[in-house]
């Protein structure tokens, strides 16, 4: 936290006029700067909200005016920030900002006024884990400030495809190109960046069809995107090409990746640890096996819901009928 301190001890002793006017003059060339990025954010969010509409919050009745950003330290360089919607994870150094995920567009802003505070450098990469709206909403913002978006291929569809209401042949505008990934990946991509090797991974269909993870390797950080998330059971959105299967196979690679001091970013949630990761894998498992046992005795969708064969974890994991319906559907076609 030491840079961070710093930072706030400063902020504290800004008593004197002369201090109050320069940071005053700071905020408003800030604010000259960027005002014409957020006249066009309405237009992000009412292109991207089509994506996946079934399953975000409708943003329009969002009030984003009180959300805080609240940077949290993981190493001398690598922090993550909270605010609304997914866990963004920043790299910063003598190489630059190197941003993963960027929320939603009403808060760029504060973002942005974060990462000065930080780093004082511009942002030079967005790395976006998946195509849902609470991590790409700031990409249009966040690409006028000359940051390059970097995906994987089927977000960059996605994206495309709420832009043109899924026509992919129409051309885009201007306005909306610099919105979506520009350089985008089948497999992988590695950045090196602020003594860290930075490795972006595809991990197959998961959460969605597009979703990457981000291993710091030399700090041993690993952002999961919404495949680990420690906030709930997982989702499966289906409509964007996720599957339950993908989301076992990923966490089994995150194991696999890992080792012991490990730390897993996720996309909603707290830092964990691997014994985390295995343990959710576990209980996938056994759910799975249950549901598949359902299926042998004939069991229908609806008998398996309310049959309570997950009784035991809903306390701690809440609503299990999103990711029940989503195994039984990929089991009962096997
Ligand atoms: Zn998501």
């Amino acid at each position: 936290m030491k840079k961070l301190t710093n930072i706030m001890k400063a902020k504290a002793s800004m008593t004197t006029g002369f201090d109050k006017v320069m940071q005053l003059k700071s905020k408003a060339m800030q604010f000259i700067k960027r005002k014409n990025i957020f006249n066009v954010f309405f237009r992000t969010i009412s292109a991207v909200a089509i994506i996946s509409l079934t399953i975000e919050p409708i943003l329009a009745q969002q009030d984003f005016s009180q959300v805080e950003i609240i940077p949290h330290q993981l190493t001398d360089n690598i922090y993550y920030l909270e605010g609304q919607g997914g866990n963004i994870g920043v790299s910063i150094g003598e190489d630059g900002v190197f941003m993963i995920d960027d929320q939603f567009a009403p808060l760029s802003e504060k973002i942005l006024d974060t990462l000065e505070d930080l780093s004082g450098q511009p942002v030079r990469f967005v790395i976006n884990t998946h195509q849902h709206p609470d991590h790409i909403g700031g990409n249009q913002n966040m690409g006028r400030e000359g940051a390059v978006i970097v995906a994987h291929e089927n977000v960059r569809t996605a994206l495309a495809a709420g832009f043109t209401n899924g026509d992919l042949a129409q051309a885009l505008t201007a306005d909306q190109r610099i919105g979506l990934p520009i350089v985008t990946f089948t497999d992988s991509v590695d950045f090196h960046l602020n003594g860290d090797d930075i490795h972006v991974f595809y991990n197959g269909s998961g959460h969605t069809n597009g979703d990457s993870f981000v291993f710091f390797r030399q700090s041993n950080i690993i952002h999961t995107g919404d495949v680990f998330r420690t906030v709930a059971y997982p989702r499966v959105d289906v409509g964007a090409g996720g599957t339950f299967h993908g989301i076992v196979a990923s966490y089994e690679k995150l194991l696999e990746i890992s080792d012991a001091n490990t730390r897993f970013l996720p996309g909603h949630g707290v830092v964990s640890k691997q014994a985390d990761v295995l343990s959710q894998l576990q209980m996938f498992k056994t759910i799975a096996n249950r549901v598949q046992n359902a299926i042998d005795d004939g069991m229908s969708l609806e008998q398996v819901l309310a049959a309570g064969l997950t009784a035991e974890y809903d306390a701690r994991w809440g609503d299990p009928q999103g990711m029940l319906t989503a195994v039984f559907n990929e089991l009962i076609i096997r």
